[in-house]
């Protein structure tokens, strides 16, 4: 057993998101510790579900987070400015939205949530 409540984001690798959402997840949620799952653009390969081997290996992370950390919430994220999805926001919120379908059909029996980390580097709930 682990002392201590986990959560998972599944975030950019972007340097200028990880303390945000680390942040944003430990007030809202009250956990104690975020396991980080990063990616350049995450959300655009959940989406497309091209990636077959990206995709399992983010499901392999998750997997483990979620049976040695008993983490209960994963969070999606994507970013104003993102180097590694460079769209635009409409397009990033529409991959969201499908990653964290992608996301709830590996069944984990873990609350999904979508976030979105704007040019303030804010976090904001997409989803409840
Ligand atoms: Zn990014």
């Amino acid at each position: 057993m682990t002392d201590g409540r986990f959560a998972t984001a599944v975030n950019c690798m972007d340097g200028r998101v990880q303390i945000p959402v680390v942040e944003w997840l430990k007030k809202q949620y009250g956990v104690d510790y975020v396991d980080m799952i990063t990616e350049p653009g995450p959300e655009r390969l959940l989406a497309e579900g091209k990636d077959r081997r990206g995709i399992g290996s983010i499901r392999r992370r998750l997997q483990i987070s979620v049976t040695r950390h008993n983490s209960k919430l994963v969070a999606i994220v994507g970013h104003h400015d993102c180097a590694g999805n460079p769209t635009d926001k409409e397009t990033q919120l529409r991959q969201l939205s499908n990653a964290g379908k992608t996301v709830e059909s590996w069944n984990f029996g873990v609350r999904v949530v979508e976030l979105w980390v704007d040019e303030k580097w804010e976090v904001q709930r997409l989803s409840t």
